[in-house]
């Protein structure tokens, strides 16, 4: 017999004024209005990061896991209150089964931006044009170290520097927007090659972004002198190739841009999270594989939307429940105050 399937911490949030239901949009009590909702569409992951996942981490059983449908049934309720961007990410999203379905389905939808985050590792030209096709519009590449040594040693994978470089390439070669690399920048692990990264944004036209170590892992290793911040960062490029800022256009961007001062293609981006929160300009909404509505990427609090996804919920009830859901969002985190508490979830479990 099945066991029964693991409980989630909470149910479903304290009801929001009633004239938030009016507004019809995902507003917070902050006068945040959410417009990205990022979708975890799977907790495995086929890398373990040290930053990230450890060996013995557990996955959920399958039937914990949120459909193809379910996943719909949330996106549409989210679009019809102001969600223009959907992200997926995970866990690993390339291996979830029915990847394509999501994807073609989202294309339907007039959404402004279907992105997914992925290690790179299962990427094939003919998968990739399949994405495209069916509405993809771009892909952000996890990628922290351009040394085949350092790359076993942090993903405790097979998957070479060599393999996620070739992805890269597809991914252009297939005509999808330009390429985001993500590279987890941490003390004494991988800092002496961020010029080298540079050098590769100008060589592919990438745009590299450098994201601080946050406490987010699940082996709990994480310590304050652990992160490099967005000023040293900046320093190490900077003293190979000249750098200027430039606000982004988007006003919710999460990252920090810079340009090369002598023109070369590329670009470098630092997502200074741990020394320069940008809590107040937070546009996003997270769900994770198994229907967790999370409001932040540190919440301590989470909402079960999966019972209401399975007990005949309308769309009517999921978009009240996105909406009460989105009022109890945090004015943001508190990274080495003495108060902060590390979520009980890693990165892998929530969709970064
Ligand atoms: N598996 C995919 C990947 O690695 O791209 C998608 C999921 S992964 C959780 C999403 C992003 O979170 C990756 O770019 C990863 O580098 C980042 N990440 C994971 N743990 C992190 C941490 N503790 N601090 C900062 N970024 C982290
Ligand atoms: Fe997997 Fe991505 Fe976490 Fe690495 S960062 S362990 S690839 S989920």
């Amino acid at each position: 017999m099945d066991q029964p399937l693991p409980q989630l911490d909470s149910t479903s949030p304290p009801a929001a004024p009633e004239a938030e239901h009016a507004h019809g949009v995902l507003r917070d009590s902050h006068e945040r209005v959410i417009h990205d909702l990022r979708m975890s569409i799977t907790d495995r992951c086929n890398f373990r990061c040290v930053y990230c996942m450890e060996p013995g981490d557990r996955f959920l059983p399958k039937r914990a896991l949120l459909s193809a449908s379910e996943y719909m049934t949330i996106v549409d309720a989210a679009i019809a209150l102001g969600v223009r961007k959907v992200r997926l990410t995970g866990g690993e999203p390339t291996l979830y089964p029915v990847l394509d379905t999501i994807i073609s389905e989202l294309g339907r939808r007039n959404l402004d931006d279907i992105a997914m985050t992925t290690n790179g590792s299962l990427l094939d030209p003919t998968r990739t044009a399949r994405w495209k096709a069916a509405g993809l519009t771009r892909l952000t590449f996890s990628l922290d170290t351009l040394r085949e040594d350092r790359m076993t040693a942090i993903t405790r994978s097979k998957t070479r520097v060599a393999d996620v470089l070739r992805s890269i390439d597809v991914a252009a070669e297939t005509g999808l927007a330009r390429s985001k690399i993500n590279v987890v920048a941490m003390r004494n692990f991988n800092e002496d090659e961020f010029a080298d990264f540079a050098d590769l944004a100008r060589e592919r036209d990438l745009d590299i972004r450098f994201i601080e170590f946050m406490p987010l892992d699940s082996g709990r290793s994480w310590k304050p002198g652990r992160v490099v911040s967005e000023t040293e960062i900046i320093e190490m490029v900077s003293a190979r190739h000249a750098l200027q800022h430039r606000d982004p256009k988007n006003p919710h961007s999460t990252s920090r841009h810079y340009y090369f001062a002598d023109g070369a293609p590329g670009r470098i981006g630092v997502i200074p999270s741990v020394t320069r929160p940008f809590c107040a300009a937070c546009n996003r909404l997270r769900v994770t594989a198994e229907g967790a509505v999370r409001p932040c990427l540190f919440s301590n609090t989470e909402w079960d939307i999966r019972p209401l996804l399975r007990n005949g919920g309308t769309h009517e009830d999921i978009k009240r429940f996105l909406v009460d859901s989105v009022w109890t969002k945090q004015a943001g985190h508190s990274i080495g105050a003495k108060d902060f508490q590390q979520p009980d979830r890693g990165m892998s479990a929530i969709g970064g």
